[in-house]
This record gives structure tokens, sequence and C-alpha cells, in this order.
């Protein structure tokens, strides 16, 4: 399917490897210039290179943490205008609710929820001006069933669902489409470090602690960077116009319900 949308300037932040990485190979196949964004200079100007010679698009690195004023600026700067944003950024670390102070709730909120909402304030707007923009909000399956170790998860991407749900209402007459995209269990580095957490705990190795989590789901799989970009590109696409604020869960069905 041709999405329509060879030409346009899209931002993929935290997005050097895993499901950024994903999304932004998908818009790059696509056809989009992007820039793309990640803490480790090294890492995100290798990606950014893969990416260009793959997919013969314009991909520009910046090296910056998302999750701050600064960093936002200097991502903003290299972009300018932007057609589509993907936003993105680390999770939160595991721990139990009695432990999390005031700190730590607002690294969350700021990492999880607040960059996200200062990005499409810098962002939309051009958008609505324009009359055409994509944004899709990289949040969690933990917004529509919490994972108990995930708590400040849980918490601010609840807080970003919920500027969402308002606010994608209100841009869609101007061709401004806003969605979230939920992943589930995918095969990433995160992964890889909360299965060790869980191996760790219950005296496991990883591969048991990963075969038990796979157990719970349905495709008997961890999902992959690639499928979630697919997704992503479409949310992105000409064809996506008539999908405003939905939360799109990619989980291989690991939850269980009708609706
Ligand atoms: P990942 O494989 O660990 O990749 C994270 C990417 O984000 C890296 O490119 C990393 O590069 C970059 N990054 C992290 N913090 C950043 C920051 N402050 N500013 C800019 N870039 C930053 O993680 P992932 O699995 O793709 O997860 C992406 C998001 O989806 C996370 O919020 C995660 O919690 C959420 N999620 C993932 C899963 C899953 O199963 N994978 C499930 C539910 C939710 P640098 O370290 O160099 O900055």
């Amino acid at each position: 399917m041709d999405l329509g949308i060879r030409g346009k300037r899209g931002l993929v932040c935290a997005a050097s490897k895993g499901l950024g990485r994903g999304c932004a190979e998908a818009l790059a196949e696509a056809g989009v210039d992007l820039v793309v964004n990640s803490r480790t200079e090294s890492e995100i100007a290798r990606t950014a290179a893969e990416i260009a010679a793959k997919h013969g698009v314009s991909v520009t690195p910046v090296a910056a943490d998302i999750t701050t004023d600064e960093g936002r600026d200097r991502v903003l700067d290299a972009v300018g205008q932007a057609d589509i944003l993907v936003t993105n950024a680390g999770g939160p670390p595991p721990g139990d609710w009695r432990d999390w102070n005031r700190d730590d709730f607002i690294r969350a909120i700021d990492a999880n929820m607040l960059s996200a909402i200062a990005l499409m304030q810098a962002l939309v707007p051009g958008m609505m001006d324009r009359g055409w923009g994509r944004v899709v909000n990289i949040t969690s399956a933990s917004v529509r069933s919490p994972v108990s170790v995930l708590g400040l998860s849980n918490t601010a991407r609840a807080g970003l669902t919920g500027f969402v749900a308002g606010m994608s209402r209100q841009v869609a007459g101007h061709g401004v489409v806003v969605n979230n995209l939920l992943p589930g269990i995918h095969a990433t580095d995160r992964a890889v470090s909360l299965d060790t957490g869980v191996a760790e705990k219950q005296g496991l190795s990883l591969d048991e602690a990963r075969r038990q989590r796979q157990a719970g789901i349905p495709t008997g799989t961890y999902g992959e960077a690639a499928d979630f970009g697919a997704a992503c590109a479409f949310l992105c696409s000409q064809q996506a116009r008539f999908i405003i604020g939905q939360n799109l869960l990619l989980d291989g069905g690991a939850l269980n319900a009708t609706l």
C-alpha cells in the first residue's frame, strides 16, 4: 500500500534502537525525510547513516536528552517544521509503590508525559497552519492493563493519554491526526532489562523468565520492532485521516478483554 507520505518531514524521538528505530525505519521506507534523536552521539549517528543508506531519504541525527528543555530545543532547532512527530523516551525503572518519592514521579512525568506534550505544543500549531500533520505517541500497554512494578509508567502514561484524548479532537479539524501506540512486550533491550530484573528477583535464568512471560501471550512470542514500526507508519499515512485520539494496543493478545 502506498502510504502517500513520500517527501514529508518527520521527527522520531529516542530512535537509535528498539521501537523508535522501528518507527523511523518504516517511515523512511515510506519516503519520509527524518530527524532522529537519542542521547548517545555515536549510536544515533550510526542509526541515521544506516537508515539513510537503506531507504534513500535524508536522515539527520541529533544527540540530545529529549526529556530536558535544552535537549528538546536542540532537536526542534534541527527539525524546523515537521509534518510527522513520533514521541518516545526511555521508560521509568521498575520498583515498589511504597518506595517512590516526589522526585521519582517528577522524573517519570517529565520523561513519559510532559516531554511528549511539549513536543506536540511546539510542532502541532505549524501542522494546523499547513492543514496536515500526524502524531504518534509511543506509550505502553500499561495504560490499559497496569504492570504492578511499573507504577511510575502506569501513572505518567495515563496522564499523557488523558491529554491526547482531549487535544486530538481539538486539532482534527485542521487535518492533524494524533494517536497513541501501546506496546506490549517487544523484543528490545528494554525487554531484556525488564526480564533480567524478573529473573534476578525470582532466581530464574533469563531464558526461563522470558519463556514464562511468552506463555502468557496468545501469539507465544514477543513483538518485533519492525511490526511496531509498520503500525506507526500506517497511523502517519494519508489513509489514517479518520483515526482520531485512539490507543492502539500491540500486545499479541496479552490483554484478555473483549474491547
Ligand atoms: P530500548 O530498546 O531500550 O530503546 C530506547 C531508545 O530510546 C534508545 O535509542 C535510547 O538511546 C533512547 N532514549 C532513552 N532515553 C532517552 C532520552 N531521555 N532522550 C532521548 N533518547 C532516549 O527501548 P524500547 O523497548 O524501544 O522502548 C521504547 C519505549 O517504549 C520506552 O518508553 C518503553 O518503556 C516503552 N515500552 C517498551 C516495551 C517493550 O516491550 N519494549 C513495552 C511497553 C512500553 P540512548 O540511551 O542513547 O538515549
